[in-house]
């Protein structure tokens, strides 16, 4: 299975309760950190269209209050 962007097809968003397919790998961390909650038992977790956007809008938010934690971003 390749993570390093794209999900393969049929891989389903990580996010508790959600049901959508997945369009993006994203670090667990990362996605934690943007306040979001993953059932993920891996380092990467699968987000849908949706909650990629939602990752995006709260990962920049959190960069701009703890820059220095997103140093590797
Ligand atoms: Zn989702």
């Amino acid at each position: 299975m390749n993570f390093m962007g794209l999900v393969s097809k049929g891989a389903k968003c990580n996010v508790e309760g959600c049901e959508n397919d997945g369009a993006r790998s994203i670090n667990t961390t990362k996605v934690e950190n943007a306040h979001l909650r993953v059932n993920s038992a891996g380092k990467k977790s699968v987000l849908c269209k949706e909650h990629y956007k939602e990752y995006k809008k709260e990962s920049k938010d959190d960069r701009e209050l703890e820059r220095a934690r997103f140093d590797k971003f």
